[in-house]
């Protein structure tokens, strides 16, 4: 879909007009998408990844590193990679789309991976190679960099290469021109607000206000506002969508059988997001100032809504998990349930039309949170495609390594949740809590996230005897919950969850929760799968376990340290030309393979 997807806001006058216009024939759409396709099935998996590259641009003179905005011209040669392998029907090739940022390209596998474990297993090579290519057509000063935000966008001085003053019409920012965006993706005159809490070092002032912002500028009627009070004390201040869909990110889009399974799969994996969005954790700086979280997705949040039509996200499909007391259209609700599509759904699709176009960005913050971090993909009128979900919370990492050994884990856990009927569910205000707390610095190491106790209590069957497994992989029958087989004690919803950190979620607790890894490796042992692969599949579920257990760094806190051990770092938040030019320097090192991160990877991915 690409930029399509980005969808086109419009001016309050003009959505107004339109707004009946767009719902009536949405509604209508998504009706008739749902009838023609809803028995659609497909017997087998596929899915596929996307990794989402900044072209950085070295000027070694200034020890200045900048963003690229010469990415037209590399996607055309990238373009033509991908028709070419199409045509010889290569395995490995590789798609390339253009993204919001002009210094972005987004890459993927040419033909989505298959199901089996083999297919699994050619992600990392294929990331290598789309960063090969990617490469290939670059400048030899310019590089293709994995990295979640750009430190340096928005600062006074260069940046960008070229480099435009931010006088732009159409952002009004005080900080990047429209150049910055790519021009097929127009917002028109919507500026936004997005302030994250500056990190506190020792000489950081307190209060901080930052004394970067132009604040008597006088360009544009919203000049203004910054001084007005948008800009918060002791927070860094955006003031374009560019600052959260500038950021790269990791995303893995799943085909299920049917719709059923794809709905499952869509609220088992929303638990996930914040878990992974904390164990990714890899934005720690905006606009050239250290922050005080670690995760890009509030900055996101609060830039854009990037819903489409035909992609909606749904809510938890499960009714009594479903508490959120959310504003709903009852004659859309109706409509669509007088169509003959289920109540969950209905006022799910309901409630977004609710805000589509109209007020877009004033309720954004209801919509901001977990609730994106999955997006239910229907099949596309007149294709092949069948159900998607598509997980979308994960930072990108600096190496092909790291982000295969991400997605990998994803993908395994669908195969785990799916096969073993695992249940995630928690309510969605928990969900929302977690998202939060992924956003603290440290998250992993230091705090706790609700998670639910009993994975193998089904949804539909309780008290039922499943096969489970012990803390120490060892599998037995045994009655995994207190409940009456026929459920007339009923547990309060409250007894389902509690608070785990990461390391428990992950690694398990020693004790009663045997951690997700363990349950993907009982999974592995339980397939056939041949010493080789699952050496490498080994590798990935070890590397994350480490993560989780605090062994590894994550990157946003490797990345903070690099920021705060360089010799000409004052103690007080900046993150200066030359430190990020060193930053990138030591990226682009650590992704080739030419410089070791122990902290990050300890010996991992180096001959993989
Ligand atoms: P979007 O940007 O809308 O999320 P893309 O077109 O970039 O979607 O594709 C996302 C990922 O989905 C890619 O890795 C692609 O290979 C993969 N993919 C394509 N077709 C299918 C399919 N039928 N089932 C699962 N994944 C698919
Ligand atoms: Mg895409
Ligand atoms: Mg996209
Ligand atoms: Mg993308
Ligand atoms: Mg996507």
């Amino acid at each position: 879909m690409g930029l399509l997807s980005f969808g086109t806001p419009l001016a309050w006058e003009e959505a107004k007009i339109y707004s009946d216009h767009v719902r009536v024939n949405g509604i209508n759409h998504f009706s008739s998408i749902y009838h023609k396709l809803k028995n659609k099935q497909k017997d087998c998996l596929l899915w596929g990844d996307e990794v989402e590259y900044m072209v950085v641009t070295f000027d070694d003179e200034n020890k200045n590193a900048k963003l690229s905005l010469r990415v037209f011209e590399i996607l055309s040669e990238l373009q033509k990679e991908e028709e070419a392998a199409l045509q010889n029907s290569e395995l490995n090739g590789t798609s390339w789309k253009p993204e919001f940022g002009r210094y972005m390209l987004e890459g993927t596998p040419g033909l989505p991976y298959g199901g089996t474990l083999k297919d699994i297993l050619q992600v990392e090579p294929n990331m290598k190679f789309r960063r090969q290519l990617a490469a290939k057509y670059m400048k030899p000063n310019e590089v293709p960099i994995t990295i979640a935000s750009f430190p340096r966008l928005g600062c006074q001085g260069q940046f960008l290469e070229p480099h435009y003053e931010p006088r732009g019409e159409a952002s009004r920012s005080l900080f990047v021109p429209d150049e910055i965006i790519n021009p097929h993706a127009r917002f028109p005159g919507s500026k936004v607000a997005i302030n994250m809490p500056i990190f506190h070092d020792i000489k950081t002032p307190k209060p901080f206000i930052d004394p970067t912002i132009p604040r008597d500028r006088n360009l544009f009627p919203e000049d203004k506002e910054a001084a007005e009070g948008a800009a918060l004390p002791d927070h860094i201040y955006m003031d374009a969508m560019v600052f959260g869909m500038g950021c790269c990110c990791l995303q893995i889009t799943f085909q299920s059988c049917n719709i059923e399974e794809a709905r499952r799969l869509y609220d088992q994996l929303a638990n996930m997001g914040p878990i992974m969005l904390a164990l990714t954790a890899a934005a720690p700086i905006y606009r050239g100032y250290l922050a005080d979280v670690d995760c890009r997705w509030n900055v996101i949040a609060g830039s854009v809504d990037d819903r489409t039509k035909e992609e909606r996200d749904l809510e938890t499909l499960k009714p009594e998990y479903n508490d959120l007391d959310l504003v709903y259209d009852k004659e859309i609700c109706k409509k669509l349930m007088d169509d003959g599509i289920d109540e969950l759904l209905a006022r799910h699709v309901a409630h977004l039309f609710i805000r589509d176009p109209l007020v877009i960005f004033k309720e954004l913050n209801i919509q901001s949170t977990n609730w994106q971090t999955m997006r239910f993909k229907p099949p596309p009128p007149n294709s092949n495609i069948g159900w998607r979900v598509e997980f979308r919370s994960m930072e990108i990492q600096i190496t092909d390594f790291e982000n295969a050994a991400f997605a990998v884990f994803i993908v395994l856990l669908t195969r785990v949740i799916l096969s073993y009927g695992l249940n995630f569910y928690i309510p969605i205000s928990k969900v929302d809590e977690n998202m939060l707390i992924a956003h603290k610095r440290d998250a992993v190491l230091n705090d706790k996230f609700w998670f639910r106790k009993n994975l193998f209590e089904n949804e539909i069957n309780n008290g039922i005897n499943r096969e489970s497994l012990n803390a120490d992989g060892s599998s037995e029958e045994h009655h995994t919950n207190t409940q009456q087989p026929n459920g007339d004690t009923p547990t309060s919803i409250e007894d389902e969850y509690e608070q785990m950190s990461i390391n428990e979620i992950i690694n398990g607790d020693g004790d009663k929760f045997p951690g997700l890894i363990i349950l993907i490796f009982r999974y592995l042992e339980s397939v056939n799968i041949d010493i080789e692969s699952r050496c490498m599949l080994g590798k990935y579920l070890e590397f994350v376990s480490r993560k989780a257990g605090g062994k590894l760094q994550t990157t946003a806190k490797w990345i903070r340290e690099f920021v705060r051990s360089h010799p000409k770092y004052q103690q007080d938040s900046v993150v200066t030309q030359e430190i990020n030019y060193d930053l990138m320097k030591m990226i682009d090192k650590v992704q080739k393979g030419e410089a070791g991160a122990p902290e990050l990877l300890g010996g991992f991915g180096i001959d993989s």
